[in-house]
């Protein structure tokens, strides 16, 4: 089965008297490997889309669920608990922590996890070759290109092996043939990992390079050539 399905989501927002609608009824398979790209006009609902497939948030009425396990009825501590097992995270800037080492960065969910330190030291290890880091193990954020960091995050996102990973507009500050490279790394990383990705751009260059583009219009998702 998907990675993760939606069915019926709703999602609304009350500012005083003004209700807003940010997702009418979206329906969502995403399947284990799949790169799929979220697209839509500032104000159609992609923050609050992924914020619901990241368990960051929960919705009014309809089901979600996370590898056939349904998430709606699970308390804060269990949809915490399955964020850090099956999800990982990529932002727009990065999110690194700035005092630690590229190294460290990376290994801090596996340092959360209790992983054991000769495990964790092998797979930071493995991870960072893999995005092509490893001789800038030892330095800060701070000394690296936006390209680099955002390799770093992807390392950092994929370190526990996470399902699904929730990318918000990772590339929106990098320059085009940097973004490309980005997007080509989360593709290539996504496959050898099994880890699916759903990505919010506005990147139509990157769009082209994904499996599905879903687009959103007003809450809902537009049929492509219906
Ligand atoms: P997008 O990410 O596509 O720009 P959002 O999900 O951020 O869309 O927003 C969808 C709609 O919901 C917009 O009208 C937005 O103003 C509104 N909205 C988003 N978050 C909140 C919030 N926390 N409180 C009130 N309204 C919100
Ligand atoms: P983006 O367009 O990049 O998705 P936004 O600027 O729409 O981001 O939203 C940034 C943050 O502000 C989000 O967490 C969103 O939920 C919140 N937000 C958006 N619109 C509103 C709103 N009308 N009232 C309160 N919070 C909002």
């Amino acid at each position: 089965g998907p990675v993760l399905r939606l069915a019926g989501v709703h999602k609304h927002y009350q500012l005083g008297a003004h209700r807003i609608d940010a997702l009418r009824g979206v329906d969502l398979d995403v399947q284990a490997g799949e790169l799929l790209a979220l697209t839509g006009p500032s104000g159609s609902g992609k923050s609050t889309l992924l914020n619901l497939c990241g368990l960051i948030d929960t919705p009014d009425a309809g089901d979600i669920e996370l590898n056939g396990q349904p998430v709606n009825a699970l308390d804060e501590t269990a949809r915490t608990l399955l964020r850090r097992d099956a999800l990982g995270f990529v932002f727009q800037n990065f999110n690194l922590i700035p005092v630690m080492t590229v190294a460290e960065n990376v290994d801090y969910p596996l340092f959360l996890a209790d992983v054991p330190p000769a495990e964790r030291r092998a797979r930071v290890a493995a991870q960072l070759a893999a995005v092509g880091l490893a001789e800038h193990a030892h330095h800060r954020p701070d000394a690296l290109s936006g390209g680099q960091r955002q390799r770093v995050a992807i390392a950092r996102a994929l370190i526990k092996r996470p399902s699904l990973v929730i990318a918000d507009e990772p590339t929106a500050s990098l320059d085009s043939h940097t973004a490309e490279q980005v997007l080509a790394l989360m593709r290539e990383r996504g496959r050898a990992e099994g880890a699916a990705f759903v990505i919010a751009t506005h990147d139509n260059r990157l769009t082209a390079r994904c499996d599905r583009v879903v687009n959103l219009l007003d809450g809902r998702i537009q049929c492509a050539p219906c």
